[in-house]
């Protein structure tokens, strides 16, 4: 049985933010010192998480990805990885990665029994991939998308925020890394979100324009999995693909699925509204699994329709890491 919103939508997908901490700094993001941390005794702890995914399994969630802030820097998230793969209405177990630690913990990942891993990467050049994240090694990351496809955790989505005058001018260059490998590129446009440097983004249009008028027409291309707002094309011939994700200039809220979880507890019916439903003081009082699923149903209802970036509203002052990006 499901969880259906007031806009008749079915909310299978939970994004679960396990840490606001980040070993990166991406200039789009967060400043160069980073954001002020959440005080640790306010995340929430591996048991409160699994005990909320359980309970949302119970009212239609099915598809759980971790994100952060950096999921792999928390400690032990192998260990959390396992706990929800034993849920029984977990079916798809997917984590969002920055990929630096990838390498290291692929294999034990898939162990584990995560199914997949999105891995953000906004430019195949190591000078530039410095610049944008700061911290980053380009070759670590590539090291972790290999592991990552050793382990079995496919497929590997790769995901590419494009910034005009920044990286757009590689869209043809990721395109073109599709032909010969599985590599899924998608291509995303930047939201105004985040405590960084504003960018231009590159509308999706913009992009597929350049890349057919390199490779001829794109074929229409269906992922063995994924029901992500993502469309995906491939070279005809090629090995991967390509996607697109429209977030701003062509919103697809009528057919969203999820709801997010933040680091500190947080349910968030939307990630660009501040609407949120404050759940660790509840379990930490000790609610019943009832009232718990009862607040979990009220973050379903108080889902808005649709966000309003193109009309400028965004949430203000607050970096995907304490938003459960
Ligand atoms: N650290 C992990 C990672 O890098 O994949 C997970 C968290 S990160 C916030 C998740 C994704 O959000 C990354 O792909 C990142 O590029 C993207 N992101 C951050 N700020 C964004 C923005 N303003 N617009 C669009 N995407 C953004």
């Amino acid at each position: 049985m499901g969880c259906v919103d007031s806009f008749n939508r079915s909310i299978s997908y939970l994004r679960v933010s396990v840490t606001d901490r980040c070993n990166l700094r991406c200039q789009y993001c967060m400043p160069p010192g980073g954001v002020v941390s959440i005080p640790h005794e306010n995340i929430l702890r591996y048991e409160e998480i699994v005990r909320i995914v359980r309970l949302g399994t119970e009212l239609g969630i099915t598809k759980v990805r971790l994100t952060g802030g950096e999921p792999l820097v928390r400690a032990g998230i192998v260990s959390l990885v396992a706990m929800l793969a034993a849920i029984p209405g977990v079916d798809d177990l997917a984590m969002t990665t920055n990929g630096m630690l990838l390498a290291e913990y692929a294999r034990e990942l898939a162990s584990a029994g995560l199914n997949r891993v999105n891995v953000s990467l906004d430019t195949l050049r190591a000078d530039r991939f410095r610049a944008i994240t700061r911290l980053g090694s380009i070759q670590e990351v590539e090291r972790g998308i290999a592991a990552a496809r050793e382990a079995g955790l496919e497929p590997v989505k790769v995901n590419t925020v494009l910034m005009r005058g920044v990286n757009d001018d590689e869209v043809v260059d990721f395109a073109r890394r599709t032909l010969e490998e599985p590599f899924h590129v998608r291509f995303i446009e930047e939201m105004p979100v985040g405590l960084g440097g504003r960018m231009s983004f590159l509308p999706a249009s913009e992009a597929m324009a350049r890349i057919q008028a390199e490779f001829g027409p794109l074929e229409v291309a269906h992922q063995r999995k994924g029901n992500g707002p993502a469309s995906y094309y491939r070279i005809p011939g090629a090995q991967g693909t390509v996607g697109f994700i429209s977030a701003v200039s062509e919103h697809f809220c009528h057919q969203c699925n999820r709801l997010r979880l933040t680091a500190d507890g947080r349910l968030r019916p939307c990630l660009l509204s501040d609407a949120e439903i404050p759940l660790r003081e509840a379990l930490r009082a000790g609610i019943s699994d009832e009232a718990l699923k009862e607040m979990f149903v009220s973050a379903v209802i108080a889902k808005p329709e649709s966000h309003h970036l193109a009309e400028g509203n965004a949430p203000e002052g607050r970096s995907m890491s304490q938003i459960g990006g």
